[in-house]
């Protein structure tokens, strides 16, 4: 069980939620990092007393500085920063709830200090799966799913023999245009695009959710936290978002693991494990929830979710190119630059286009891959 720990993204949906659980059971926080929201960042340093706090925005950084001068907090501030509060010594687990693939260096950076890691940060996986993967054993440190599918596979496991397990079944809610056609998506609008039905998520990943590429990057994560292909791990589409994912097992048996949608429950797990603790998150209601529904993925509507099963049928650096190509294109959709549907355009393409594949990757590899799509998206928009 953790007991000391930074949250890196601390700010935002997962972050916060994350110390909704620490307040609950009296964990120790050592370190808090955002992007920019200095604001709610002061208020939970003034609440959780860590040693540091780091800001990737230099002038958002200064200003802290000076808003914490009347405590000992110290302050630091770019990639620098994040990555001394991804390693503050005190610390046992790092939770990491930075969204996108800035996340990728400070979990490295922890688990080169030694933490375990909750990961929320998915985009970490989908990039750079085989480095983390083997930094973790080698140092022999554990990587605990914070991602409510894949911490309902990791729930589902306990007690199952190795070796018993035949495929994953990732559920999906299907995101806010479920059932629409490729010609009701080519209008669809930002607002439209950010109202999920059954979460309440940072825009990043309700976007992801609403063109199912949040579920191709979740089957690219399981493939690296369970040790599976892309044949191994099905999608079925389930509305109600009650079943969080399941297992087939060798005999073909089926294991859930049910509960409302609340990810303080997937974020204490990994925090408490193996441990169960009382929870915040209620109990579910089987009368009100009354049906549960499940539905094949439109694979040829929601393209994103094609593209990652390729890109990991392909592997080497193929799901970095993907995840790289999708940052920058729902960036652009979110500014209205681009329409909903050149996001899986600008994903296809980029997976398609890229051809130097290579396997055996180090992480100058990965970084000069994102680095290098990103630029090639950007010239062309
Ligand atoms: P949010 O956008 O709500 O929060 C992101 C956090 O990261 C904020 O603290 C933000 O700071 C910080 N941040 C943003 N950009 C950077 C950067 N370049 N470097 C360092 N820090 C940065 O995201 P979510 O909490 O929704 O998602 C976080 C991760 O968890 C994502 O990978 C997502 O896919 C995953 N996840 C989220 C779920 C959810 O329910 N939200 C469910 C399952 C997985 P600031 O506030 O200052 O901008
Ligand atoms: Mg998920």
């Amino acid at each position: 069980m953790a007991s000391k720990i930074s949250v890196l993204g601390s700010t935002g949906s997962i972050g916060t939620q994350t110390l909704d659980v620490a307040r609950m059971n009296g964990f120790e926080i050592t370190a808090l990092t955002a992007n920019s929201n200095i604001k709610l960042l002061e208020h939970q340093a003034r609440e959780f007393h860590p040693k540091i706090v780091a800001v990737l925005d230099m002038g958002a950084a200064s200003q802290l500085k000076i808003a914490l001068s009347d405590t000992d907090i110290e302050v630091f501030c770019g990639e620098e920063g994040i990555k001394m509060a991804a390693a503050e010594q005190s610390c046992d687990t790092v939770v990491n709830a930075v969204v996108g693939v800035a996340g990728l260096l400070p979990t490295l950076e922890a688990i080169n200090a030694g933490k375990n890691i909750a990961l929320a940060n998915k985009e970490t996986l989908v990039a750079g799966g085989s480095i983390v993967m083997k930094a973790v054993k080698n140092k022999g440190l554990k990587l605990y799913p914070v991602d409510s599918e894949h911490s309902a596979i990791f729930q589902c496991l306990q007690g199952c023999p190795e070796n018993s397990l035949k495929k994953i079944i990732l559920t999906a809610s299907g995101g806010s245009f479920f059932g629409k056609t490729r010609e009701e998506l080519r209008s669809v609008t930002v607002k439209q695009a950010l109202t999920h039905p059954n979460w309440n998520m940072g825009a990043k990943i309700t976007v992801d959710s609403s063109t199912m590429m949040n579920k191709g990057l979740e089957v690219i994560e399981a493939s690296w936290l369970f040790d599976c292909d892309d044949e191994d791990i099905d999608v079925v589409i389930h509305r109600e978002s009650v079943i969080h994912s399941m297992i087939l097992l060798k005999d073909n048996a089926v294991i859930a693991q049910l509960g409302v949608p609340d990810m303080r429950i997937p974020i204490q797990y990994a925090l408490t494990y193996p441990e169960r603790l009382p929870s915040p998150a209620k109990e579910p209601d089987f009368s009100e929830i009354a049906q549960m529904t499940f539905y094949k993925p439109d694979y040829d509507t929601f393209t994103c979710l094609a593209v990652c099963r390729e890109a990991l049928r392909r592997g080497g650096l193929c799901p970095t190119v993907a995840n790289a190509a999708n940052e920058m294109a729902v960036d652009m959709f979110l500014k209205e630059k681009i329409k909903f549907l050149d996001i899986g355009d600008i994903v296809a393409e980029a997976v398609s286009s890229f051809t130097e594949n290579k396997h055996d990757i180090t992480i100058d590899d990965i970084l000069q891959a994102d680095k290098e799509t990103r630029i090639r998206i950007k010239n062309k928009y």
